[in-house]
């Protein structure tokens, strides 16, 4: 078992700029009456975005999964061996050490009650808006905007190249900056250096990939700027 005697936790912050539109999606359950379809996720209160920690960690222990092979990893139950099944797509659940995973340890192996690593050590925040873009989207309410875009899109229909129904899409706009903030969790005998080093690799990934939906469009391509991590 680790040993879980806590010695200290690591911060790692920055700003989270979009460098395209992002959309994550809110609750259909939210939107008013002649509201969009397709509304994004809301502070309940003051009505900003805000991106959801649960986002911002699914999408780092993700792509770190794919860089590091560790899709599909999971406990074998008669054997008790890790085993990788690739089709079954699930987030790795191998239990392993550090050196063996650098998912496992650091995000919590998925779905395995048996394993020896103690608590998941990351701890990343919901990112909040910051107050110079918070700001910003106050000066679209009179456009009738709630802090965002809204943004039409279309299918072509193949056989008669005519354009169908536009959807409509919200969407934080693009340059709008939020808090970024994860708290690390090190116990005794843990490798600080190395999780810190898989997390900024993770955030280099996230990068180069997007956050949200409709990535592949062109959404949620996201910047990561004044990064800093120190103890506290
Ligand atoms: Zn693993």
């Amino acid at each position: 078992m680790a040993d879980l005697k806590l010695e200290k936790y690591i911060a790692i912050s920055g700003i989270l700029k979009c460098k395209t539109g992002l959309r994550i999606g809110g609750s259909k359950e939210d939107i008013e009456i002649g509201g969009l379809d397709n509304p994004i996720l809301r502070d309940p209160v003051d009505k900003m975005p805000y991106i959801p920690g649960s986002s911002l960690k699914g999408k780092l222990r993700a792509v770190l999964e794919y860089k590091h092979d560790r899709v599909g990893w999971s406990i074998d139950r008669n054997s008790g061996e890790p085993r990788q099944d690739k089709n079954n797509g699930q987030p790795c659940g191998c239990g392993q050490l550090l050196n063996i995973c650098p998912v496992c340890t650091i995000f919590g192996p998925h779905k395995n009650t048996r394993h020896k690593l103690g608590p998941t050590r990351i701890i990343v925040r919901d990112a909040i808006i910051t107050d110079k873009s918070r700001e910003e989207l106050e000066k679209l309410a009179p456009e009738g905007l709630q802090y965002a875009e809204v943004k039409s899109e279309n299918t072509i229909n193949r056989a008669t190249n005519v354009a169908g129904d536009p959807r409509q899409m919200e969407r934080v706009p693009k340059n709008t900056e939020f808090d970024l903030n994860i708290s690390l969790r090190v116990f005794r005998n843990d490798d600080s250096e190395t999780m810190v080093k898989y997390i900024q690799e993770a955030l280099t990934l996230m990068q180069k990939d997007y956050l949200g939906g409709s990535g592949t469009r062109g959404y949620g391509w996201v910047e990561i700027r004044n990064l800093e991590i120190k103890d506290c």
